[in-house]
């Protein structure tokens, strides 16, 4: 089967003309033949204009986390939008929804609302400046945190040959002003001795250590849970807000994320999109002392904060996946779904692994995932991309680059997992077969 984008194709012809690429987010770009045009989504499926249908494991990088259009949650949306959208003054709801964050995630002491994670990270980098007085940070390799200048960096490890130094910190985008430089330092994974020197040389100057432990945009490339203890110890002790980054982790590797399944406490944390199933709804929270900076010096606003709707489908959303087995319901599809990967990749004698959460898993086709991003470089991705256009073709839609994370929702079904392994074992057969001839090995047949 040998899936027509004949629709998407047209209707690419057609957007160029009108939004740069065709799209409206950079990352939707596929190429001119590969574009895909969605007509609706429902659960973990999403139909195009073609009516081609796909399971799908990017769920919008993340934010569908109970799946697409989900009834309970569109209600609550529905009613929300009786409310009247916004007032550039508040409602009391935002008091609610701030009551459930805290007590899922005990570091957010104090919460402020804002629409994208872009946004909530901007906030809390601003905050966190003007809580120490001081202006650098440290990132860690490979890591992202939305679309700001602070934040469009990254480690140039194409260019980057083992042994020869350290990769090159380069702008994310054209148009990133190359004084910001200065200000940022970054550091592998789990490397606490650099760190620790970095912090040395450099303490006067941090504000701020921001870390996503589950790296969601670099093949959810994990923490340590010692590299993370460390690290909060190391922060404490050079007097260096911690932040941790939980647009992608947040209500999704656990009720209290992250830190929850760590162990760890962040200063400052930021939220965004899980907790609204899809509506543009995020946060930045933190330790009471620091939080009491907005408003004391501090601005943050925004029209669009806390839209009725939005807020809404936040407050059901997170009251689902509070007092709802939701969450265990996910970890245990993505656990059913490495198994069955995994019994097809070694039935070949294919070396594989996963990282990550099973609710955001990385693949790998090496027998450990990469410790950082350096070794995700000396990582063969080769067989990857070439998988991933035969799952498409197939109707499972993960990302074509390695580096984002097969995400679970509530609606991936043993259903969805059982006919997404056997499309998969078909993809991994077509590009053994590309590679070698012909395969021997029999079909599985799958139970989930
Ligand atoms: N931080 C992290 C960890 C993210 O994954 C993202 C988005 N992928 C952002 C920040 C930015 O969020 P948004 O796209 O909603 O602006």
């Amino acid at each position: 089967m040998t899936r027509s984008l004949a629709k998407s194709n047209a209707q690419f012809k057609k957007a160029i003309r009108h939004l740069p690429l065709g799209v409206s987010s950079n990352f939707r770009y596929w190429g001119e033949e590969k574009t895909i045009y969605v007509k609706s989504g429902k659960g973990a499926r999403l139909t195009d204009i073609d009516g081609n249908e796909y399971i799908d494991y990017r769920l919008a990088y993340g934010p569908c986390i109970l799946g697409y259009a989900d009834p309970r949650v569109d209600a609550a949306a529905r009613a929300g939008q009786e409310i009247g959208g916004v007032f550039a003054l508040s409602t009391e709801r935002e008091c609610t929804v701030a009551e459930r964050i805290s007590k899922m995630v005990p570091a957010a002491e104090l919460v402020r609302f804002s629409n994208s994670g872009t946004e909530a990270v901007m906030a809390a980098l601003r905050v966190a400046r003007a809580h120490t007085g001081k202006d650098s940070y440290v990132v860690i390799e490979g890591g992202y945190h939305g679309v700001f200048d602070a934040a469009l960096w990254t480690t140039a490890v194409e260019d980057w040959k083992p042994g020869h130094g350290d990769p090159q910190l380069v702008p994310y985008s054209a148009g990133v002003p190359h004084v910001l430089r200065a200000m940022i330092h970054s550091v592998p994974m789990n490397d606490t001795e650099r760190l620790e020197s970095v912090f040395k040389a450099y303490s006067g100057d941090i504000a701020a250590f921001m870390i996503e432990p589950i790296m969601g945009n670099c093949c959810s490339i994990s923490a340590t849970r010692e590299f993370l203890r460390d690290a909060r110890a190391l922060c404490d002790k050079y007097g260096i807000l911690m932040i941790i980054d939980e647009v992608k982790t947040g209500f999704r590797v656990a009720k209290g994320g992250v830190q929850e399944l760590f162990g760890v406490k962040a200063d400052l944390c930021t939220f965004a999109k899980a907790m609204g199933n899809g509506y543009p709804i995020s946060v930045c929270s933190g330790r009471e002392d620091i939080m009491r900076n907005f408003g004391n010096g501090v601005v943050h606003g925004g029209t669009f904060t806390c839209h009725s709707i939005a807020l809404a489908a936040a407050e059901k959303t997170l009251e689902i996946l509070d007092e709802t087995p939701a969450l265990a319901t996910i970890a245990e599809y993505g656990t059913k779904l490495r198994a069955g990967m995994s019994q097809i990749l070694s039935q070949r004698g294919i070396k594989h692994s996963f990282s990550g959460h099973p609710s955001m898993s990385g693949l790998f086709f090496s027998e450990k995932p990469p410790r950082d991003y350096r070794d995700w470089v000396t990582s063969d991705y080769t067989f990857y991309e070439a998988l991933a256009p035969h799952l498409h073709d197939l109707g499972v839609l993960c990302e074509p680059d390695s580096r984002e994370p097969w995400f679970i929702c509530e609606a991936h079904d043993d259903r969805c997992l059982g006919e997404t392994l056997e499309r998969f074992e078909t993809a991994v057969n077509r590009v053994v077969q590309s590679a070698r001839g012909p395969v021997k090995a029999p079909f599985t047949k799958y139970t989930t």
